[in-house]
């Protein structure tokens, strides 16, 4: 059949390798800047705030975006008056500025500091009562992005291999999405060779500049086709493992991976090789991420009912999921 295709594109400035702080100073100033980010990263948000003066910080960000924690913030961000987000951190902070974004309508700048690739996407998912729902919505796609290397040099190495297999995880769904185009084959294959590269160097050298670079390039790679293409039921499987169990994202990503490359091989093999579930779980075991769903603290018991969740949402996938097949790859990755 002859190739048909819609391709898309959108607004939006990357900046990549620049000094975060340098990068803020020359953008247009827009009244008071509302700065947000997890726990772990409220010094380098203040540090934000001390360049740019005239800012708040807010630093309750959380994984899965619970939307009570959201609400608390839009109450900061209104008391504060500010005209501008920037979210600094991996994809808890960047889903905090976008559910504020939603909110609010203001513009972003998203400086992360994982592989997670959020930053690139027009997707906010939410968490209320263990469901995790997703909206998508250009607003919520940050208007700025800046990737400085230098804020990822101390991302530590288990959080480092099991962001980077979360954005492994996007450019391999986006190569079997229905919504492919050649632009986002060509960016998911070359998000796959950098961070396959560069993934063993940054875990073992956690300092080492240049393959922070490589993972980051691929990172935003990914990031981009994950914004440009219909996920399957990887993605499918780790939202509903992240809202229903609030397993952690990346890891849960990272343990998933090699089992959905399998299930989903012969749509793979063609562009990544005849084993891709082997070569993952091998890169997986090279990196020492985690490997079972049992080990994150998910319950045995529980498996039944991700299994009727997901067998009965509507979501694409080359292969169809059967409630057989399907519960067959949970047990498997859940005793790893
Ligand atoms: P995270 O943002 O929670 O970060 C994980 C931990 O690493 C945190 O404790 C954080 O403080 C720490 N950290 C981050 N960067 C660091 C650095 N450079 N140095 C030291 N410590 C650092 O986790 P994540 O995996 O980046 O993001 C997960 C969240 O992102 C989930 O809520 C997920 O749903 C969301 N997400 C959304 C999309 C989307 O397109 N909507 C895509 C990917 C992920």
């Amino acid at each position: 059949m002859l190739p048909r295709f819609r391709s898309r594109s959108h607004e939006q400035t990357v900046v990549f390798g620049e000094d975060h702080l340098t990068v803020l100073a020359g953008l247009e100033k827009r009244g008071r800047d509302f700065i947000v980010s997890t726990p772990g990263h409220a010094p380098a948000a203040e540090a934000i705030a001390q360049a740019l003066g005239q800012a708040d910080v807010w630093s309750g960000a959380r994984m899965h975006t619970p939307v009570a924690v959201t609400e608390a913030a839009l109450d900061a961000l209104s008391a504060s008056g500010a005209g501008r987000i920037i979210a600094i951190g991996g994809g808890s902070a960047i889903g905090l500025g976008k559910a504020l974004a939603l909110r609010t309508g203001l513009p972003q700048v998203a400086i992360p500091t994982t592989y997670a690739g959020s930053e690139m996407t027009p997707v906010l998912g939410q968490t209320e009562a263990g469901r995790k729902t997703t909206v998508r919505d250009e607003r919520v796609r940050p208007g700025t992005v800046i990737y400085d290397v230098a804020l990822t040099l101390g991302l530590p190495p288990a959080i480092s291999a099991a962001s980077g297999l979360n954005g492994l995880a996007h450019a391999l769904e986006a190569l079997y999405a229905p919504d492919r185009t050649p632009l986002t084959d060509l960016a998911a294959r070359q998000a796959i060779a950098l961070m396959s590269a560069a993934l063993p160097v940054v875990v073992a050298s956690p300092g080492d500049g240049p393959a922070r670079a490589e993972a980051l390039q691929g990172a935003w790679l990914a990031g981009f086709v994950l914004g440009q293409t219909t996920m399957g039921l990887h993605h499918k499987l780790a939202h509903v493992l992240g809202g229903m169990l609030d397993l952690p994202h990346a890891q849960t990503h990272a343990v998933l991976l090699p089992h959905v490359a399998g299930f989903n091989a012969e749509f793979l093999a063609p562009l990544l090789g005849p084993a891709p579930g082997a070569s993952l779980a091998e890169l997986a075991r090279s990196v020492d991420a985690p490997r079972s769903l049992r080990e994150l603290g998910m319950k045995e018991a529980d498996i039944e009912a991700v299994v009727d969740e997901v067998a009965g949402a509507s979501f694409a996938n080359p292969r169809p999921v059967e409630p057989t097949a399907l519960r067959a790859l949970l047990e498997a990755a859940w005793s790893g």
